[in-house]
């Protein structure tokens, strides 16, 4: 019974690593600056979250601005209704390698999106070398299955580590699919709670398309939004400057006071 829970503790670490990867560094941090990361952690993040999860944050933060650019349009790199909710995975995986390319080879239509950005695609991708943080795992799963006496251990750290495009799967399909609308974006954004449970508030895409660089993205009572505690949890602890909570303590609370009237 004990080593399941080690296993299950470990799968879940490892999901959540991703997910604050993600959702705090990537996406509230480097892309809309609705946090503001010490250089130190900024710098760090940049350079280990390849090897975290595969995931280059330059590219990552080009794709999430153009998705805002162009939520739901044509040019949306994974919306669900420019092909269908099971291909936004991947549709996700090929704008990202699209996107890659294009700033490895400093098209302007992809540099353009982050001149603020004062860091290059990961050594690792420049390199070809995309798949050593992957054998980095496998070599550690291998190593922890030995460790601990069983072969599960080692899938659970592994499947802990690689869950990110289905993290984001969820959030950019049903986000964009299924859920309630709190504001008219003029896109299909949606607020969807179970996706916010399973992805550290990430599901609440309508209220995020209102304001991206609000840094929390629940507004109503029954929100839950636990990436904005982790948010505050990193401020307590130095990591992080929480910029903009002007966001939501004025302009959300007058709009969502004008429509309950
Ligand atoms: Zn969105
Ligand atoms: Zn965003």
């Amino acid at each position: 019974m004990e080593y399941y829970l080690i296993c299950a503790l470990i799968f879940g670490v490892a999901y959540l690593v991703n997910a604050t990867y993600i959702s705090i560094f990537y996406h509230r941090g480097l892309t809309h600056s609705a946090i503001e990361l010490k250089p130190g952690l900024r710098k760090f993040v940049v350079a280990s979250g390849p090897w975290v999860m595969g995931i280059d944050a330059k590219t990552w933060c080009t794709m999430h601005r153009l998705h805002h650019r162009h939520s739901d349009k044509e040019s949306d790199p994974h919306s669900p209704l420019n092909s269908s909710i099971p291909r936004v995975i991947v549709e996700q995986l090929k704008s990202y390698e699209r996107i890659m390319r294009g700033l490895i080879a400093r098209k302007k239509q992809y540099t353009s999106e982050v001149p603020d950005l004062d860091f290059n695609v990961h050594w690792l991708y420049r390199n070809k070398l995309w798949w050593l943080p992957y054998a980095l795992h496998l070599a550690i799963s291998v190593g922890l299955s030995f460790a601990l006496g069983g072969w599960l251990v080692g899938l659970a750290f592994y499947s802990g580590m690689v869950t990110h495009p289905i993290q984001g799967w969820l959030v950019n399909s049903f986000g964009h699919s299924m859920g309630y609308q709190t504001f008219d974006n003029g896109d299909n954004s949606r607020n969807n709670n179970i996706v916010s449970w399973l992805v550290m508030g990430e599901g609440y895409q309508n209220n995020h398309h209102k304001h991206p660089r609000s840094p929390k993205f629940s507004y109503r009572w029954f929100e839950v939004d636990y990436g904005y505690r982790i948010c505050q949890a990193m401020q307590a602890l130095g990591m992080i400057t929480i910029e903009k909570d002007y966001l939501i303590r004025v302009v959300e609370r007058r709009e969502l006071e004008e429509r309950a009237a």
